[in-house]
């Protein structure tokens, strides 16, 4: 349906723009950048735009639901409501409410959802040695899972600060663990997560990570820095050494990318080669737990669960992407949030990120093309401003 809305809406847009010279090998070929820091130029224009997608993040204002629920004679583990951070945090989430399934007794569990938290839960069950099936009515990549930007992102719209001292405990717990799992994909064939450095650009002064939301927004809590500083590596400050960008201030951070195509194919084969079930079913509403056969089930339908458990905690923060054709020799990213654009360095395409007023509390999924190929243009004059200072 993404990409129907995509084809159908920015076709005359796309038809519009030139085709610009950005194939050409004058903007191939050369690095830019003095020294050891050689960097490709990233190829930015709308004809290279690939694919553009919308969805939704399922915020809740006190951190993800991961809870038992007794519903006549089925126990349900909710583990939904991941906000910015669903990727980041799955591993972690998913033990959470592995444990609590695990407390039934029962062998054969169910889980209904198959995003990134629902294959990643159904892993760690078939880990801890249960039999899994998945029960879900969109999978891989028809789920909002796979329209993320694809970042570590822990405590991106995780909850507020007002419930932040509640929360900070299993955040942690979480954060921690999904981390070290991480680190264990890295080197695997196809590459589905990687390190990668991510530059922050500002003409004002880079005055931290802070987590500032958009207008209208709660603030958030900096877990990151305050409670897993030791595995977070901190940025280093750029601004005063040969850098290519044309902007005053720029600090550099390593950062776990998660190239989704690769990753998430990944997760689907491990869970099918463990003996796993996936099967096509829309649960209606929160009778429908019962029509499935076993007597445990996780729930891990996302933001789905708004409307399956009529549960309005969860508050839709739209978020818009754009992936411009895959370049394997560019290994950088950059944030500059002046400019409101982020491009990460994934494999399956260079993830173009743009910040638009009025996603929070937003949940019209529709897909506005000129907001990324604008974006894009962003990125372009970025690219032109490093071509500049060589
Ligand atoms: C623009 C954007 C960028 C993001 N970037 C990042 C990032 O860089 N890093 C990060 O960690 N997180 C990021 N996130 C957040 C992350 O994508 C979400 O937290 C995560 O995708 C939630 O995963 P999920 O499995 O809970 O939900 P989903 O991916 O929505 O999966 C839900 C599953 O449940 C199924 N389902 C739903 N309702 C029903 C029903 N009634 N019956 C049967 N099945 C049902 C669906 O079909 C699907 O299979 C981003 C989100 C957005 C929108």
């Amino acid at each position: 349906m993404q990409r129907r809305q995509f084809l159908k809406h920015s076709a005359a847009l796309l038809a519009a723009i030139p085709v610009s010279s950005a194939l050409s090998s004058e903007n191939t070929a050369a690095t830019l950048g003095t020294g050891s820091a050689q960097f490709s130029p990233i190829i930015a224009s709308a004809d290279r735009i690939i694919e553009m997608n919308v969805c939704t993040r399922p915020f809740r204002a006190q951190g993800p639901r991961i809870e038992t629920e007794r519903m006549r004679r089925k126990t349900v583990v909710h583990n939904y409501g991941h906000g910015g951070s669903g990727w980041s945090l799955s591993w972690g989430s998913g033990l959470l409410a592995v444990e609590m399934a695990k407390t039934t007794g029962q062998q054969q569990i169910a889980i209904v959802g198959c995003g990134a938290i629902g294959l990643t839960t159904a892993l760690v069950a078939q880990q801890a040695g249960l039999k899994v099936s998945i029960y879900a009515k969109e999978r891989f990549p028809f789920v909002r899972s796979y329209f993320a930007t694809g970042a570590w992102t822990p405590a991106s719209r995780i909850c507020s600060s007002e419930h932040a001292s509640d929360f900070a405990e299993r955040w942690e717990s979480m954060a921690r663990y999904s981390h070290r799992r991480f680190q264990s994909l890295l080197g695997v064939a196809g590459d589905p997560v990687e390190w990668r450095d991510m530059y922050n650009l500002s003409n004002a002064s880079i005055t931290s990570n802070e987590m500032r939301g958009g207008r209208g927004e709660p603030r958030y809590p900096d877990f990151e820095k305050e409670l897993i500083k030791d595995i977070t590596p901190q940025a280093v400050e750029l601004s005063n050494q040969p850098h290519p960008f044309p902007v005053r201030y720029v600090t550099r951070a390593p950062s776990l990318i998660f190239n989704i195509a690769a990753y998430s194919r990944l997760l689907m084969d491990e869970f099918l080669a463990a003996g796993g079930i996936i099967e096509n079913f829309e649960l209606k509403d929160r009778s429908d737990f019962s029509a499935l056969d076993e007597r445990t089930i996780i729930n891990c339908t996302g933001y789905g669960a708004r409307e399956l458990l009529a549960d309005d905690t969860i508050v839709p923060v739209r978020g818009q992407t754009a992936k411009l054709i895959p370049q394997p020799e560019v290994h950088y990213g950059f944030h500059y949030a002046e400019r409101g654009i982020s491009v990460y360095p994934r494999r399956d395409g260079l993830l173009v990120q743009a910040g638009a007023g009025g996603d929070f509390d937003n949940a019209r999924e529709n897909l506005n093309p000129e907001e990324s190929i604008r974006a894009v243009e962003r990125v372009a004059a970025v690219v032109e401003g490093m071509r500049s200072k060589v």
